[in-house]
């Protein structure tokens, strides 16, 4: 799917293809500016999808590297959906959106290009499936995810 317009592509465009897993890069990682996180937790990380479907679309992670959720200890599955939680509740502070697709992508045949499981949450608003998605394979983000991140690194602060 193409994007009007999205600035912050070109620094990919142009940069070398991150190496191992990106999701643990962030895990691991102190520049929560660069990997887009907007909430930590002892076993979940929660940040910004580079490439979203909706503005404020995020992705609730485990910090240990499964792919599946089989693989997850039940209090790994707890703090997963404990994530999912608050990152409902921050979007909804933050972006006051009327309602939420939420879900995982297990496999290449449903989607995932990550080897690292991730639930995702999509804000949706009335009508925000409009012709630009349906007839152009062109989606509009109405707001750059810097400003984005920002806002719910806020909110998620006041939880
Ligand atoms: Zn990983």
């Amino acid at each position: 799917m193409k994007q009007l317009w999205a600035p912050w592509r070109m620094v990919y465009v142009g940069g070398d293809a991150p190496e191992g897993c990106f999701l643990c890069d962030a895990i691991a990682g102190t520049d929560h500016e660069a990997s887009l996180v907007v909430a930590r937790a002892p076993l979940t990380i929660t940040l910004l999808n580079r490439f979203p479907y909706s503005s404020g679309h995020v992705m609730v992670v485990p910090t240990r590297h499964v792919h599946d959720p089989r693989e997850l200890a039940p209090e790994e599955g707890a703090a997963l959906f404990a994530g999912a939680q608050c990152a409902l509740a921050a979007i909804d502070a933050a972006l006051h959106p009327d309602g939420f697709n939420m879900g995982l992508n297990l496999g290449s045949a449903a989607g995932s290009s990550v080897e690292h499981m991730h639930l995702h949450v999509v804000p949706r608003w009335a009508g925000d499936t409009n012709f630009m998605p349906v007839l152009g394979d062109v989606k509009v983000l109405p707001e750059v995810l810097e400003t984005t991140a920002t806002k719910l690194r806020d909110a998620f602060s006041t939880l």
